[in-house]
């Protein structure tokens, strides 16, 4: 088992990793002082529920907890506040105290939903963060909770960090391949923003990760979490440093927006963002480099480099306008310096990011 420090003074907090680790819960609860006289409430998504809520159950019944559990329907439709209701209405009707804990099984999507309702009941009780998916190695560090808004994403909101997070690299054995990539080009960024010995690491080990090598992966997570918390802890509460980590969010993000439903998943559009912002560097007299490296990386992994030729340089313009501050034709970008540093720039033109997308169509 490998073990992190998300050091965040009197709220810091472990992040655990490692094969088989939802049957060792019951003994983590106990190092963490979880009380067994409190109720406590795993919240899960409809597809991991027949996988792992059973086993996680059953172990902490074991060790004397009352357990209750709420399922909502996968996917990101589940982060509003009608199922946010449905889940606080869970938790009380399931008698949760101030003592009790509430556990987040799943992806980021049951994580930020379940973190919400954790920061919220009784003014915020225990939060837990089982993560079953690679991307959620990002979700789940750093403590941002939150649903959408029917007019934005996670606008409604709240900080708070869970008591501990324990991830079973077993749970991911049975992640659908286009999620696996997804997760990966996360991984992939925090590398790209933080660590060069990290990305060549990543790029000499592609096949292990895409195959789900254990070792590799419980690796690649460890190294994932280590640079998120790492900023986290500079800045917990996105003051400065912590924008880094939106690098190829902003492109990302507007090609989320702009593509139908399904035809670009997170991971997907934030390597295309990524490959995105090694374009722009150049114009700050960067190494084309960059670019060569970033784009290679993410075919090696399977990832799109490219906009789908459908989508209108327009529409995502508007997308980007939209969902981030400019002014004066001048847009804010996290723009790599090289690989394994970044910069944040306030000073990127909106005819570069034109001519970006053009590029990135091919
Ligand atoms: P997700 O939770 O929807 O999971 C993706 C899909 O995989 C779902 O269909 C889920 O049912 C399925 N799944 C999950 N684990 C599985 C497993 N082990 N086996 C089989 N299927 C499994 O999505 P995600 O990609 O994990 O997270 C995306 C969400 O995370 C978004 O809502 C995003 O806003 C949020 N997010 C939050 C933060 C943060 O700091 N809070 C950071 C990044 C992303
Ligand atoms: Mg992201």
């Amino acid at each position: 088992m490998r073990q992190l420090i998300v050091d965040l003074g009197e709220r810091s907090y472990p992040i655990y990793i490692g094969e088989g680790l939802l049957e060792q819960a019951a003994q983590l609860f106990g190092k963490h002082a979880i009380p067994v006289k409190s109720p406590i409430m795993i919240v899960t998504d409809e597809s991991i529920a027949p996988l792992y809520l059973g086993k996680l159950q059953s172990v902490l019944e074991g060790a004397g907890y009352t357990v209750h559990s709420f399922s909502v329907p996968s996917g990101e439709t589940s982060k509003s506040l009608e199922m946010y209701e449905r889940v606080m209405t869970a938790a009380i009707q399931a008698g949760l105290d101030r003592h009790s804990s509430i556990i987040a099984l799943g992806g980021g999507v049951t994580g930020d939903l379940a973190g919400f309702v954790a920061a919220t009941y009784m003014r915020g009780i225990r939060f837990i963060q089982c993560p079953t998916t690679i991307l959620a190695h990002d979700s789940s560090v750093g403590g941002k909770v939150a649903v959408n808004h029917k007019l934005a994403k996670n606008m409604i909101g709240a900080f708070h960090q869970p008591e501990m997070v324990i991830y079973d690299t077993l749970t991911l054995k049975t992640l659908p391949m286009r999620e696996v990539r997804s997760g990966l080009s996360e991984v992939i960024k925090h590398g790209l923003i933080w660590d060069r010995g990290f990305v060549d690491w990543c790029r000499e080990h592609a096949e292990q990760l895409l195959h789900l090598d254990s070792e590799a992966l419980a690796y690649a997570l460890y190294e994932g979490c280590k640079v998120k918390s790492y900023v986290v802890s500079q800045d917990e509460r996105e003051s400065g440093l912590r924008a880094i980590l939106n690098l190829g969010h902003t492109i990302g993000h507007a090609l989320e927006a702009v593509a139908g439903y399904n035809e670009l998943v997170h991971g997907e559009a934030i390597a295309i963002g990524m490959v995105g912002s090694a374009l722009l560097s150049q114009r700050f007299g960067y190494e084309s480099e960059i670019h060569r490296i970033t784009k290679q990386l993410f075919e090696r992994f399977g990832l799109p480099v490219q906009i789908p030729a459908h989508m209108e340089t327009d529409a995502i313009l508007e997308a980007m306008m939209h969902d981030k501050k400019f002014k004066e034709g001048q847009m804010v970008f996290v723009i790599p310096v090289h690989i394994g540093k970044v910069e944040i720039r306030s000073d990127v033109k909106v005819e570069w990011v034109r001519e970006v997308i053009e590029q990135l169509k091919g």
